[in-house]
């Protein structure tokens, strides 16, 4: 049997960044493909309910958001449960609907799959990066110690040389049924098979290295792509880079949550970054040219004469990437804070007398006195 494909974007045979039309299309392409009305095969009611549930997720704006960061964790809760269908979806949700009572519901779908061993564990790997690698991207290598597939007996637990075999008892279906005569009728009754766990074969000579386990703690080294805009506090999932399951189980996922250093003057809001710039008073009323940091860089920034405290000015395309957007990246905004100085010398205070003088504005004259003798002194 083929592996089954559990990542919605493959499921609709998309990439990540797909835009929602491709969605939509890829959808009615698959849906009409696969639609159990006109396909007979046996993998279609499978295949159709898992281009239904992908698209389901896809197709919702912040449905898809969760899915991206944090895989079918995210979303996992309200699939195949949720009230699918109701916005904007109308058409496609009832067929859903119609197409689960006619095949009898979402039976065998959900619950633990028998005649397999367990999966394993997903794992949380915590990676500090910088500022500027969540802006522009980075490639991480990390290092951990986790459960790892046997190298002795390649995983499935059986000492080499030997083989797992099929359960004798349930013949590899990992269930049991036994059927009983009852004032109602025939009760028939389907259980985990107690030989094999439900897993459907057995290990009868178990590995030395793993005691049959097929896993065994090991370092394990691996590359994170970090994908450029990506926030403090998201999670990237690594599909099949969690814990093996046990005997040859499917493994979990590894999910690796980010955490961004701090910068030193920019502070940051989804794509939008902000810095707060500080000029004298002269050069609020003159005008003037400063530099202002960005994450590309300092870039130099035109202050008009006149610019009132509070003032933003917007660096367009200076912010952080958008993360599912190609080539769309928020905006720097720079707000103009006006320092009114605290300590003059007596160059400064003449100046700022003569100024007064000149545009007739009443000012206090004591202030000399307290600027030549210190804060703190009241006058008498
Ligand atoms: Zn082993």
């Amino acid at each position: 049997m083929a592996t089954v494909e559990t990542d919605y974007y493959r499921i609709l045979g998309l990439e990540r960044g797909a835009s929602d039309a491709d969605i939509k299309r890829a959808f009615r392409k698959l849906a009409q493909q696969w639609h159990p009305d006109v396909n007979t095969s046996d993998e279609a009611h499978e295949r159709f309910k898992a281009i239904n549930e992908a698209y389901q997720v896809l197709s919702d704006p912040q449905r898809r958001q969760a899915y991206d960061l944090f895989g079918r964790a995210g979303v996992d809760g309200s699939a195949g449960a949720g009230p699918f269908g109701e916005a904007g979806f109308a058409g496609f949700g009832g067929f859903g609907d119609i197409f689960d009572a006619f095949f009898g519901g979402a039976a065998g779908a959900t619950g633990t799959r028998r005649g397999r061993p367990p999966a394993g564990s997903d794992l949380r790997y915590d990676l500090r990066i910088t500022f500027d690698e969540a802006i522009h991207g980075a490639d991480k290598e990390i290092e951990f110690t986790a459960l790892g597939r046997c190298e002795t007996c390649g995983g499935d637990g059986a000492a080499p040389g030997t083989e797992a075999t099929t359960c004798p008892q349930c013949g590899g279906r990992g269930e049991v049924r036994s059927v009983r005569q009852t004032m109602l009728g025939q009760m028939v009754n389907v259980a985990t098979c107690p030989r094999c766990r439900g897993e459907g074969r057995i290990v009868e000579s178990p590995c030395p290295t793993c005691r049959g386990d097929g896993r065994t703690e090991r370092k394990r080294t691996l590359r994170v792509t970090i994908p450029p805009g990506i926030e403090d506090g998201h999670q990237i999932r690594l599909s099949n880079e969690g814990e093996p399951g046990p005997r040859g189980g499917p493994p979990g996922s590894l999910y690796v949550a980010v955490h961004v250093a701090p910068h030193p003057s920019l502070t940051r809001e989804g794509t939008e970054l902000f810095y707060e710039l500080r000029i004298g008073l002269a050069q609020a009323a003159l005008g003037t040219t400063v530099r202002v940091p960005t994450v590309d860089g300092e870039e130099e920034v035109e202050i008009k004469p006149g610019t009132q405290p509070g003032t933003e000015l917007r660096l367009r395309g200076r912010g952080a990437p958008h993360l599912r957007r190609a080539n769309v990246r928020g905006d720097l905004h720079v707000t103009v804070d006006v320092a009114v100085p605290t300590k003059l010398d007596k160059a400064q205070r003449d100046a700022l007398e003569a100024y007064a003088a000149a545009t007739g504005e009443t000012v206090s004259d004591a202030g000399g006195l307290l600027g030549r003798f210190g804060k703190g002194k009241k006058r008498g």
